[in-house]
């Protein structure tokens, strides 16, 4: 057993920490109050790396290991602890995972290269207003036709879909293939969302506020069927794959914003005084700061084991992931409310911007990704069966 990384992944960390440190940590104010990351650093991210750590070569990705993703995701969740950056990170390495190893070559050579570029936004389309926790529910179809997929139905919360339409990309949709099924008849097929068919609807979200959300309406789009990823009727354990991936850079960008928030309140409580000393000497927060670290370590070596069990394929991997889902956004969520606390009035202002990680992280919780019941939910499945 090993705890030390290697002097590659060092390297790497070290790099984008620099990279992001200048480039991205300056405008994190401007990406939140400004509702967009631009363009421009989009694009200089995609010169790094950074949109393609874990695509193959053949379509610019630097091919490396979810190990090494989550310290690129931990980075950018330091970075830029609204978690807007973050969650196009999850979104481009975990779907875009599931279109790398299971799109058709010229699908994959359509869309991915842009995507490392920084051109393309890739996002996943499930969540329906009948609900997002039951996938095997959905009511999204997609009608074979003329040697084409015709989609029709509605998707909700769909994070990345004005950038989608505005930049070019599109998203991997989950839909009946097989109506009269539940979860053997769903499949997954790419949908470019500049299509003028796709309709989309900005829903004004409390936080992470650097990416959309919103509401996207496939009125009869009529894609090519080499536009299916993976097997048809097999989407939904395909789907899991994506979920996987995308879970365990959740846990890797929480934990990136909650080390960013914490850093912040150890500096403030070993500066600030109150009753004559320092905050830091009343035990009172000095073991909340202790326990804190230590959350935050657990949640991380979870996460390090979880992404390693993806890598190495063991067999239980998605009952790891579902841990570090469940833990690394819990312990990101309580740190923030910690360190607004020790920061007592400036923690509650917009000055201290520790209240856009809060917001950001809670998005994590709600459901973003899988809500918390249903890591319980597949984690309880894990341990009992
Ligand atoms: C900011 C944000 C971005 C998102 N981006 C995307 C995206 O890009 N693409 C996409 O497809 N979706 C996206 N989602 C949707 C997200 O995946 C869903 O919110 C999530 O799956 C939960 O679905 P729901 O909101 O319909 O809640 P429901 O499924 O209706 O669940 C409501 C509550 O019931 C609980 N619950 C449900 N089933 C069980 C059970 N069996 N046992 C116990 N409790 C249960 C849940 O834990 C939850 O607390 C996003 C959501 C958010 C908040």
């Amino acid at each position: 057993m090993d705890f030390n990384l290697s002097e590659e992944e060092k390297l790497l960390k070290d790099n984008i920490h620099e990279f992001l440190q200048k480039k991205l940590r300056p405008i994190m104010r401007t990406i939140d109050q400004e509702e967009r990351i631009p363009r421009e650093f989009v694009r200089e991210a995609g010169k790094m790396g950074i949109w393609g750590t874990v695509f193959s070569k053949d379509v610019g990705g630097l091919q490396l290991p979810m190990t090494s993703a989550v310290l690129i995701a931990e980075e950018l969740g330091w970075a830029d602890f609204s978690l807007a950056t973050g969650v196009m990170y999850v979104l481009e390495e975990g779907w875009g995972y599931v279109l790398d190893r299971l799109g058709s070559s010229e699908l994959r050579q359509e869309v991915l290269p842009k995507v490392v570029e920084g051109e393309y936004f890739l996002g996943v389309a499930s969540t329906e207003p009948t609900g997002g926790s039951d996938v095997a529910s959905i009511r999204t179809q997609a009608i074979k036709k003329d040697g084409n997929y015709v989609i029709r139905g509605q998707k909700i919360y769909i994070s990345g879909a004005l950038e989608a339409k505005e930049w070019g990309g599109g998203h991997l949709v989950l839909a009946k293939t097989n109506p009269q099924e539940k979860h053997k008849g769903i499949s997954i097929i790419y949908v470019p969302t500049t299509d003028e068919r796709v309709k989309v609807t900005k829903i004004n979200n409390m936080g992470r506020m650097g990416i959309s959300t919103a509401i996207v309406n496939y009125e009869d789009v009529s894609v090519p069927q080499k536009n299916l990823v993976g097997e048809e009727n097999k989407g939904f354990y395909h789907a899991m794959e994506g979920f996987n991936h995308a879970r365990v850079l959740v846990a890797g960008i929480c934990l990136g914003a909650a080390k960013a928030i914490l850093d912040q309140g150890i500096e403030y409580i070993k500066n600030r005084e109150a009753f004559g000393q320092k905050l830091k000497d009343f035990q009172a927060i000095a073991f909340e700061a202790a326990e804190l670290y230590t959350r935050l370590e657990m949640a991380r070596l979870l996460t390090y084991k979880a992404a390693w069990a993806l890598d190495k394929g063991v067999k239980d991997a998605h009952v790891i992931v579902a841990m570090a889902k469940l833990t690394a956004p819990q312990v990101a969520l309580d740190i923030a409310k910690s360190v607004m606390m020790w920061m007592g009035g400036y923690g509650y202002s917009k000055d201290a911007l520790i209240e856009a990680g809060f917001r950001g992280i809670v998005s994590y919780l709600v459901g973003a990704e899988g809500a918390m019941n249903i890591m319980k939910l597949i984690i309880s499945r894990g341990i009992l069966a």
